[in-house]
């Protein structure tokens, strides 16, 4: 199964997509911790990358596009996988889904965990990552509601969106999502 998951930082989107791929053995491929990655291993992408991410903004779409579909196509991804990070924009969902339409092998589900926004500052205030400063946290949920938001529209305008409801305990979260899952049959390749 193809996933891809959504919501803003401190949703708790990290967690249990790790959870949910160790569950339906695949893949977890997090943009964040790619950059993260390519950042700390210094390659030129990181260290542009890098730039962007010290200051909340979002990394740009050809950076961001060239690492996760490069990933997408090593062989343990054929079965499918969860997505987290990505698509954090319109084109990246328009990019996304035109790649996999080459591929035929279309998405099942998007996932929008949703947190409200005074739980999302109090979450990401005890949290300590190098991106966590107040300032640049408020950047990051701003570029948040600015960008991401707008693709909740076009996947649900492609019956693809369920809303998990973030708050609770991570196992009731989690039990969430897959009682959505279960919800959607797998499309026949
Ligand atoms: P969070 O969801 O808590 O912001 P992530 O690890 O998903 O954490 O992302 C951290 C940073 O990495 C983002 O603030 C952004 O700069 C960059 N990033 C990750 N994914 C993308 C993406 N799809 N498009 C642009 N930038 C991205």
């Amino acid at each position: 199964m193809r996933i891809v998951f959504i919501g803003p930082p401190g949703a708790g989107k990290g967690t249990q997509s790790l959870r949910l791929a160790k569950h339906l053995s695949v893949p977890p491929l997090s943009t964040g911790a790619m950059l993260r990655d390519a950042t700390a291993n210094g390659s030129e992408l990181g260290i542009e990358s890098a730039k962007f991410m010290k200051q909340g903004r979002l990394v740009p779409d050809h950076l961001v596009e060239q690492i996760l579909f490069q990933r997408l196509g090593d062989p343990d991804c054929a079965e499918g996988c969860i997505i987290d990070g990505f698509p954090r924009t319109v084109p990246q969902a328009e990019a996304l889904d035109q790649w996999l339409a080459e591929r035929q092998s279309p998405l099942e589900i998007v996932l929008e965990l949703y947190v409200p926004f005074e739980e999302l500052q109090r979450r990401l205030a005890g949290r300590g990552r190098a991106d966590d400063s107040q300032d640049v946290v408020k950047k990051r949920l701003r570029a948040y509601d600015d960008l991401t938001r707008p693709l909740l529209d076009y996947y649900q305008g492609r019956s693809k969106l369920h809303r998990i409801d973030g708050l609770g305990s991570p196992d009731e979260v989690f039990e969430r999502m897959l009682a959505a899952i279960k919800s959607v049959k797998p499309k026949q390749q």
